[in-house]
């Protein structure tokens, strides 16, 4: 009892997300996750020790092109 059978959404909720390199936008799904840092270059500050130092990061997307070219995703097909 209680089971559903059928009634699923095919892809359900995929948004197209920007591509952070090329401003493309690609499905979710086919959309490669990449970790982006705030642009902070702790090198940059001097006497900052670089392992006390929390960089945000933030969630990227790329897609799959990018990500290829830039070695993001090894070879999946
Ligand atoms: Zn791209």
């Amino acid at each position: 009892m209680g089971k559903k059978w059928g009634h699923y959404k095919a892809g359900g909720r995929s948004q197209p997300v920007t591509c952070v390199y090329c401003g493309r936008r690609t499905p979710r799904i086919k959309a490669v996750s990449v970790k982006k840092h705030s642009g902070i270059d702790t090198r940059t500050i001097p006497g900052v020790d670089r392992r006390l130092v929390f960089l945000p990061q933030m969630k990227a997307y790329a897609c799959i092109s990018c990500a290829k070219h830039r070695k993001l995703i090894g070879k999946k097909d």
